[in-house]
């Protein structure tokens, strides 16, 4: 594919059909930046891209993928690259189109409780620009203040608050679509701000979740609900891994629905200490923090049956609904994922095997088996996650100069994946499929994975968007 292109060439046709000069990138300097994202295969073995297109609105993106599709060249779009699974990689060379210059919040239809955005806002700058509105986007991933909207579409990203407010794509009602043929369409009803509907097969899901292999989404339809008055939280300390999923089947089964449950082990907890002293987390074989959200009354009540519920499984439990120590609390998760590479120094953080999600009565034994696996590989592996839905962040941290480290770490990686799929539960939970988890795919979805490629082949029968993700081609 595209292997006689003269790039210099396209470079100077790009510019001339999009009618400006600084959105077409081509010197290596540049074209080096977009090699990497997030993950670890990225950090190992780069991907360079042969140009670079910032599209300043459809149009632009359009006539890009026309351009790309008549000379078989490769579409890869891209966010803010913060996927840890190589989704945005152009690992078949061809243009990376960089969304980010279309960051615009189009129209906020606070009455009809949806905003209309551009795919490249900042999930954080989203939800600061709807705060003043008393209106919250929900989905909460660790990467709120980097990663694009459009991105957590593209990879359906969860985050924390999933066990109460679901995923992004629950909150998707319609886009604006660039196909692969450059045609764009919108999903969900045009000129539609109804808040559901029954009309025609579900366009829009199908793209949630697509990561850039069905077309390039320019424009999103955006549910969002009221900002919950308050939020409380309950810490409590465990001696026994297996106790701390107890208390979580303890909760659901009492009628209690906290926002988040999400769990640190005893290295998170050490990780968390080294990088941010102040919060002084007491030491323990694992903590949970339950985070309650709602009225100030209901939110005191909820927090305070949560503490007596769990109080039998747990060395030590509070909880608290003071603005002040609820941040500090929360903060303690938001950080860990961060101060993960402080249990080593001079050593990193690598996501490898780090978004396994497995069912609810498996995650103790889960936890367990990842500890042991660590061990058997000599690994130092930091775990956290949200327990009450079962995603599990194994996060290693190696040397990664160090090339019998990084043997290592990819065998404890497969070994999680499949681990992953011997608990009953899938090798991703929120993070996506990308280049990173290819060889699992043909086990875990059987023949459903040549329904998508006959999906993926009728809407891009050149296969220009995104190759060499999910199918792994060529
Ligand atoms: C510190 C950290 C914490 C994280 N925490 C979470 C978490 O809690 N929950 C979670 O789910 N994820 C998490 N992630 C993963 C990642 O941030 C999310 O998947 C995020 O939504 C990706 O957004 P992005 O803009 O960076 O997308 P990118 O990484 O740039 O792209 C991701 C995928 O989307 C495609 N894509 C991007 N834009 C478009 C578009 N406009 N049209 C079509 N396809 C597109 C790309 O081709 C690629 O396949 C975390 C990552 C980091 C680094």
């Amino acid at each position: 594919m595209a292997a006689s292109v003269d790039w210099a060439r396209a470079a100077r046709e790009l510019r001339e059909a999009l009618g400006y000069g600084d959105g077409v990138l081509a010197g290596p300097d540049e074209l080096l930046v977009y090699a990497y994202d997030a993950s670890f295969e990225s950090m190992i073995q780069p991907s360079l891209p042969d140009l670079v297109v910032l599209p300043r609105d459809t149009q632009d993106v359009a006539r890009t993928v026309r351009f790309a599709g008549e000379r078989g060249i490769p579409v890869t779009p891209r966010g803010a690259s913060t996927g840890q699974a190589g989704g945005a990689l152009p690992v078949r060379g061809g243009i990376v189109l960089d969304m980010t210059r279309l960051d615009q919040i189009v129209e906020l239809d606070a009455p009809n409780l949806q905003v209309i955005v551009q795919p490249g806002v900042v999930h954080a700058s989203l939800n600061a620009f709807l705060a003043p509105h008393g209106l919250i986007f929900p989905p909460d991933p660790g990467s709120s203040r980097m990663c694009t909207v459009g991105g957590m579409v593209a990879n359906n990203s969860r985050g924390m608050r999933a066990l109460k407010y679901g995923c992004t794509g629950d909150y998707v009602l319609g886009m604006e679509v660039v196909l692969p043929d450059g045609q764009v369409i919108t999903t969900g009803s045009i000129n539609s701000r109804a808040l559901q509907s029954s009309s025609g097969l579900e366009l829009t899901k199908l793209f949630v979740g697509s990561e850039g292999l069905l077309g390039i989404i320019t424009q999103l339809r955006l549910r969002v609900v009221p900002v919950p008055q308050a939020r409380g939280m309950v810490m409590a300390l465990f001696d026994r891994l297996e106790s701390t999923g107890e208390s979580v089947s303890a909760v659901l089964r009492a009628g209690l629905l906290p926002s988040a449950i999400e769990i640190l082990d005893a290295t998170a907890i050490q990780a968390v200490n080294i990088y941010r002293p102040a919060l002084k987390l007491p030491s323990a074989e694992a903590i949970l923090l339950y985070e309650v959200d709602g009225n100030p009354p209901g939110v005191a009540h909820e927090a305070a049956r949560i503490a007596e519920v769990v109080a039998p499984f747990a060395q030590r439990v509070e909880w608290s609904d003071e603005p002040k120590r609820v941040a500090a609390l929360w903060e303690a998760r938001s950080v860990v994922g961060a101060a993960s590479g402080q249990v080593r120094p001079g050593a990193a953080r690598v996501y490898a095997g780090e978004d396994i999600c497995v069912p609810l009565t498996r995650v103790p034994e889960t936890l367990r088996a990842i500890q042991d696996t660590a061990k058997r590989h000599g690994l130092t592996v930091v775990t956290y996650g949200h327990i009450a839905s079962g995603n599990i962040h194994p996060a290693p941290v190696i040397d990664v100069a160090n090339a019998e480290e990084v043997r290592r770490v990819r065998l404890f990686a497969d070994e999680i994946h499949r681990l992953a799929r011997r608990m009953g539960g899938t090798v991703t939970g929120e993070h996506g499929v990308g280049m990173t988890r290819i060889p699992y795919m043909r086990e875990e979805h059987g023949p459903a994975l040549d329904a998508m490629r006959r999906i993926k082949d009728a809407l891009d029968p050149k296969g220009i968007m995104n190759p060499g993700k999910l199918f792994g081609e060529g």
